[in-house]
């Protein structure tokens, strides 16, 4: 939309790296892997260099503004009601749809006037913009991953095969070595860059921003505690913080027992992951012969 451009580009173009902040709620969360899925095909649709997600803490939503402006539309929602036969009954006695056309555009109707009432006052002095939209859109049926390009497993390179169309197990593994070559997953983040390999991922945009990551790997550090037993902004752990002694990535997180981190971490490579399923798939692509 021409509106959102000046948030979302610069020169014209999309801006090459994001910081997206979102609540823990199930259609946002970055440890879901569906999520993580849409936030992949997102940073590969827009080819950006580095996307970063993070969520607030439990029980800090309160305090993310996006979150209190939404509060005014649902508010708006439970003081109104809207017609459900504004064209005619699509209903018969027992409430089952008789005529599905009809009850579309009855259901538009509502949908349109709903639009029209959320967008008709601003919020924190900014413009609503609302839409009704009749279908579901795909936005990323475009968006190919790459099969395991730069994936440094064995089964990888010399027996992975492009997968056919419905092969979901294939389809599943050609996304998870996608996702473990380019994403750090953690309890509350997640972060996504673009790999080294130039048959995979298009040149950097903002190859300024990779050097400062250098240190570790192309990502944003680990949040960490500092001395004072703060957490530390992540830039500052970067430029000022020797990379090689740092915290392991969640390592310092509160939720997180020294028993369970344990349990998340590959005995074989050392790499953690937030959940035992991501584990899990990991283990499945990575070391295939420890199945
Ligand atoms: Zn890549
Ligand atoms: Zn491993």
């Amino acid at each position: 939309m021409k509106e959102y451009e000046e948030v979302f580009k610069i020169n014209n173009t999309v801006k090459p790296v994001w910081v997206l902040f979102t609540d823990g709620g199930p259609d946002e969360n970055p440890r879901f892997i569906n999520n993580i899925y849409q936030y992949c095909c997102l940073f590969k649709k827009l080819d950006l260099d580095y996307l970063t997600i993070r969520t607030n803490a439990p029980g800090q939503s309160a305090f993310n503004p996006v979150e209190r402006a939404m509060a005014s539309l649902s508010k708006k929602l439970g003081e109104i009601s809207f017609s459900i036969d504004t064209f005619g009954n699509h209903l018969d006695s027992q409430g089952k749809i008789i005529n599905k056309d009809l009850g579309l555009r009855n259901f538009r109707h509502a949908g349109e006037a709903l639009c029209n009432i959320w967008q008709r006052d601003k919020i924190f002095g900014k413009p609503v913009y609302c839409e009704y939209v009749d279908e579901e859109s795909m936005p990323f049926s475009d968006v190919v991953f790459e099969t395991n390009l730069g994936c440094n497993n064995e089964k990888a390179n010399d027996e992975y095969e492009e997968p056919e169309v419905g092969n979901v197990e294939d389809t599943e593994q050609v996304l998870w070595a996608w996702i473990e070559n380019h994403a750090k997953m953690c309890k509350y983040s997640l972060d996504i860059r673009k790999c080294e390999v130039p048959e995979c991922c298009s040149p950097k945009r903002a190859p300024e921003v990779a050097t400062l990551l250098e240190p570790t790997n192309g990502f944003l550090p680990p949040v960490i505690k500092g001395k004072d037993n703060h957490f530390l902004n992540p830039i500052h752990t970067v430029e000022y913080l020797d990379s090689a002694k740092l915290a392991k990535y969640d390592e310092h997180c509160p939720s997180i027992s020294a028993e369970l981190y344990a349990c998340l971490v590959c005995k074989k490579c050392k790499k953690y992951f937030p959940t035992c399923a991501f584990l899990l798939n990991h283990k499945h692509l990575a070391h295939p012969k420890s199945k």
